[in-house]
């Protein structure tokens, strides 16, 4: 990028930093994006023009809204929800829900953000937004958990349907919390349509959409090592959380003969330097039960050691998947990373790794997959579930993972069509960036302005 550029881009980081200046995880995300793809930007008159890429860095709109609730001994709990509907330049808003105590306005805004650039890439009618809550589900009966998704629906069915805003999950919204929540929009909107994806089996929801994310990753990362004449048999995989990305992550990684060595929780990891018995992985893949829980349930039929307050990354292995939660990877994760000779990270989470141990996976070589190429796997099933339910239909399992596969070859593609290789090394971080963004800003100038 030539200097004038770099001012421009510059000035372009400021802008967004001084209209956001609270929200340091969404700067984070637009930043990424911006490095990567303002030297072509610049290049394109017409796109600079129109300010694409400033209208881009401020979501379509944002519902913000009160839940109100009552929990099992009558108490009356007042929380926060939101909606973020990024861009629906290329279809309708797509995204997941997210219960946690961290979520806020920043948090969202750039999962959303992320998101319309990962649908993008899937190659789907597919936009990007993303919803949650402040809730913790955390030590809550199931009752409180329906009570919970049916005070947030009261509010967020007003804003969504099939063709309008198609939520589904995320971090602490599984198959249970879809049902509770599809159940009350139904009910408030008189409708039974795919107003969101994730459902179960017998009302609407699509076969391998839970392994989606999970599997898709796996097949991400097996491009990667195909490029290097390489396969997953005997590699060393440390994964990070143990919920619905982790362990589908894991249970594929297994089969195709890798050793998964860790996994973890917000509490601890668990290190099993042999390999996890994929079998234990099967028998908790279905249950629902605290992370730390269920690690240790995990450890005690097959070994390995707990390391309370640690992280995975400081533990030999080929290859890292971050596949807990944003910035969970630092620099001086990603330098032990490089110490121990790791070869691939690639993302299961969103944003899991800092900028700063992308900068150090660059000067090391390390290959790093972002999240919204190597776990987009779960939003491409998403828009199949869509799609089946627009045509009253049920796609086989063997077919939709086929598909799933399929994406996945060629999210992996574009990267590298995008990236150019250099030495060897492809910076995919880059190629999805610019993948993604080409496809999203033809068509937001392609729609006027507005
Ligand atoms: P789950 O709720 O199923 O699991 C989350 C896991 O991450 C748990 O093991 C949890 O442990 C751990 N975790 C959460 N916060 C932290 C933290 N601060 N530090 C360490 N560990 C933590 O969520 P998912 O597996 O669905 O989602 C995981 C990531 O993948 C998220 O970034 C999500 O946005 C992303 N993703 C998910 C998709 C999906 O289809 N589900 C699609 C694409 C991306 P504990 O319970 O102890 O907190």
């Amino acid at each position: 990028m030539n200097s004038s550029n770099e001012r421009c881009m510059d000035n372009f980081i400021d802008w967004v930093e001084s209209r956001n200046a609270d929200e340091p995880e969404f700067i984070q995300a637009v930043r990424d994006l911006a490095c990567d793809v303002y030297a072509s930007y610049s290049e394109r008159k017409a796109w600079q023009s129109a300010k694409v890429l400033e209208r881009l860095s401020e979501p379509d709109r944002i519902i913000s809204f009160r839940v109100c609730w009552e929990d099992d001994r009558g108490d009356i709990h007042v929380n926060r929800g939101w909606r973020v509907q990024h861009c629906g330049a290329i279809g309708p808003y797509k995204g997941g829900i997210r219960f946690h105590p961290s979520v806020n306005t920043s948090i969202l805004k750039f999962l959303a953000f992320e998101q319309t650039f990962k649908s993008a890439l899937t190659g789907l009618p597919i936009g990007g937004g993303k919803g949650g809550s402040d809730f913790d589900p955390r030590g809550r009966s199931d009752r409180e958990i329906m009570r919970f998704c049916q005070a947030f629906m009261n509010e967020l069915y007003r804003h969504i349907g099939e063709n309008t805003d198609v939520p589904a999950g995320d971090i602490n919204v599984g198959r249970r919390e879809i049902g509770y929540l599809f159940g009350q929009y139904r009910r408030l909107a008189n409708t039974f349509s795919g107003a969101l994806t994730g459902k179960d089996i017998e009302f609407g929801g699509s076969h391998v959409r839970m392994e989606a994310t999970g599997y898709g990753l796996i097949y991400f990362l097996r491009c990667m090592l195909a490029r290097r004449d390489q396969d997953l048999e005997t590699q060393r995989v440390a994964i990070s959380g143990s919920g619905n990305v982790a362990l589908h992550a894991a249970q594929k990684a297994i089969d195709l003969g890798a050793r998964v060595i860790t996994l973890s929780s917000s509490k601890g990891v668990l290190h099993h330097s042999e390999g996890i018995p994929g079998k234990e992985i099967n028998r908790v893949i279905e249950l629902r039960m605290d992370s730390t829980e269920l690690l240790e349930k995990i450890r005690a039929a097959a070994g390995g050691d707990w390391h309370e307050g640690e992280k995975p990354w400081q533990f030999e292995c080929d290859i890292a998947l971050p596949c807990a939660t944003q910035n969970e990877l630092d620099g001086e994760d990603a330098k032990a990373l490089a110490q121990n000779q790791c070869l691939i990270v690639a993302e299961g989470a969103n944003m899991p790794c800092t900028e700063t141990a992308i900068e150090i996976f660059k000067d090391r070589k390390i290959l790093h997959a972002p999240g919204k190429a190597s776990n987009a796997g779960g939003v491409a099933l998403s828009g199949l579930e869509m799609a089946q339910n627009a045509s009253f239909s049920r796609w086989e399992q063997q077919r939709l993972d086929e598909k799933l596969l399929e994406i996945m070859q060629d999210i992996h593609n574009q990267c590298v069509k995008h990236a150019g290789e250099h030495d060897g090394y492809v910076d995919y971080h880059r190629g999805a960036n610019i993948a993604a963004f080409n496809r999203v800003a033809s068509a937001v100038l392609a729609q006027g302005i507005g």
